[in-house]
């Protein structure tokens, strides 16, 4: 087991969006303290250098939902580093435009897609300049997986089977497969285990922490991910995420420090593979 408060873990996969306005109702925590400072605080506590701050399709605009992630990643010193996101559905021009406003940001660290919030197959043709330029910048793709907050969305544009076919047209692309696909876990460890360019984050897997099944979700959830783990035999392919502010940075961080794998390959899954992924700095003075 990793020694409490040696840290220096990645979550890959947090929002912080004043374009989400339901937060106080879906957050773990109806008290929430929702803002960098929260969110900073709650990284100190939990062993976390660094976050993905994930970009939301609410937005009015993918240029102001850029511009905030600038000003998170600016207030919280580079801890917070900021994912674009992009929504094909609303037009070719634009995807133009998004693509534009991305090539002039240097600190994205990739770019996340919501098939399933909104109607559209990852392998969408109108995605084509989206994958060109994740190429160009050699930048990851986070995909949107499985199920989805509200009954607004379709599952059907959610399964991994449908990345299988995108990986194998962007070879040279990185594909991550989120929330591990779930419900479809066995469907997404196979995704990774087919194609050397996908890997999966372990976000959004617990239930809240006010039900009474908390604890029998958590040990359901720890089973599953060690299932895909073992399934697929690539441990350097998983990387640990909260989906705060869904899930309490802690509770995802001590999920995977409970896995039954090797002490290594926890390791890896809480911070290592995703700083190999996104090319981050190694761990600021903490040791991994
Ligand atoms: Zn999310």
């Amino acid at each position: 087991m990793e020694a409490p408060g040696r840290g220096g873990w990645v979550d890959a996969h947090v929002h912080l969006s004043r374009w989400w306005p339901e937060v106080r109702r879906t957050g773990y925590r109806p008290d929430l303290d929702y803002s960098v400072q929260g969110l900073l605080a709650e990284m100190d506590r939990a062993g976390v250098d660094l976050a993905l701050a994930v970009q939301l399709f609410q937005a009015p605009s993918e240029a102001e939902a850029l511009g905030e992630g600038r000003g998170a990643h600016a207030s919280s010193k580079g801890r917070l580093l900021p994912v674009a996101t992009v929504d094909p559905t609303r037009g070719d021009e634009a995807v133009r435009a998004s693509v534009e406003a991305m090539e002039r940001e240097p600190k994205l660290v990739a770019v996340k897609l919501f098939p399933g919030y909104r109607p559209f197959y990852p392998h969408d043709g109108r995605l084509a300049p989206v994958y060109e330029f994740a190429h160009r910048r050699d930048l990851p793709v986070l995909i949107h997986q499985g199920d989805t907050l509200d009954g607004l969305g379709l599952l059907k544009f959610a399964r991994p089977i449908e990345v299988d076919e995108l990986a194998g047209a962007y070879r040279d692309v990185r594909f991550v497969l989120c929330h591990l696909g779930n419900p479809w876990i066995d469907e997404a460890a196979e995704v990774v285990y087919k194609n050397p360019n996908v890997y999966a984050d372990t976000s959004g897997l617990l239930g809240p922490p006010s039900s009474p099944y908390f604890q029998r979700s958590t040990e359901n959830a720890r089973s599953l991910i060690e299932r895909a783990v073992v399934a697929c035999g690539m441990p350097e392919r998983f990387l640990m995420g909260s989906d705060w502010p869904l899930e309490a940075l802690s509770a995802a961080v001590d999920l995977v420090q409970k896995l039954d794998l090797t002490p290594e390959d926890r390791s890896a899954i809480l911070g290592g593979n995703a700083r190999r992924l996104f090319r981050l700095p190694r761990s600021r003075g903490r040791t991994e």
